[in-house]
């Protein structure tokens, strides 16, 4: 793990948490190139260690709440129903492991045309209505993009920034580290870091 010399070294020091937001493409599925769009269950492969990474948490007695910007909805290039699928996909296997999610939320809107696309707050306050013990202190971002970081930072929630491959640094990776709270590799080493190895 590698930590922004300004933020806290460790994510120990979270002993409030209680809800864990996962992004989706880039935490838990392999992101498709830029343009190309998770269309269909097909194209939704799973990273390696990601069940048993949600298993873990779920045990730990963490609230799993997957949010996840789905612009494709709008371009026209899938349906909301495709986005359900995969979902339902997902929780099935998950349920499998006796570690069913708490909920999916997604924003299948264009840019600047709603107030629940990452990084605005929409899906937290979604999150909130479900489930109304949920406070920013005790909870955690974890995603791939600037995003995902800046969602978290504008509601004071901490952030853990998965970086993926060091060598092939996404867009917005500079501005993303700047901020995150912690960097992990991959979901997996972001659950180690929490709950140890
Ligand atoms: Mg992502
Ligand atoms: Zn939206």
């Amino acid at each position: 793990m590698t930590t922004p010399a300004s933020h806290p070294a460790s994510l120990s020091a979270l002993p409030q948490l209680r809800t864990v937001f996962l992004d989706r493409d880039g935490v838990i599925n392999r992101k498709l190139p830029e343009g190309e769009y998770c269309s269909s269950l097909d194209r939704f492969q799973l990273l390696p260690g990601v069940l048993p990474a949600i298993a873990r948490l779920k045990s730990a007695g963490l609230r799993v709440i997957v949010i996840t910007n789905q612009r494709g909805v709008a371009l026209g290039k899938y349906t909301s129903a495709t986005v359900r699928d995969i979902h339902a996909h997902l929780q099935a296997q998950l349920t499998a492991l006796g570690a069913p999610v708490d909920a999916f939320y997604f924003c299948p809107h264009d840019k600047n045309s709603c107030d629940c696309r990452k990084p605005l707050p929409g899906m937290f306050h979604q999150a909130l209505a479900a489930f109304p013990d949920i406070t920013p202190a005790s909870s955690l971002m974890v995603g791939d993009s600037f995003s995902d970081i800046d969602f978290g930072h504008r509601l004071n929630i901490p952030t853990i920034f998965i970086e993926g491959d060091p060598q092939h640094r996404k867009p917005g990776a500079e501005k993303a580290v700047a901020i995150a709270t912690a960097i992990t590799q991959d979901l997996p080493a972001a659950v180690a870091l929490l709950l140890g190895n």
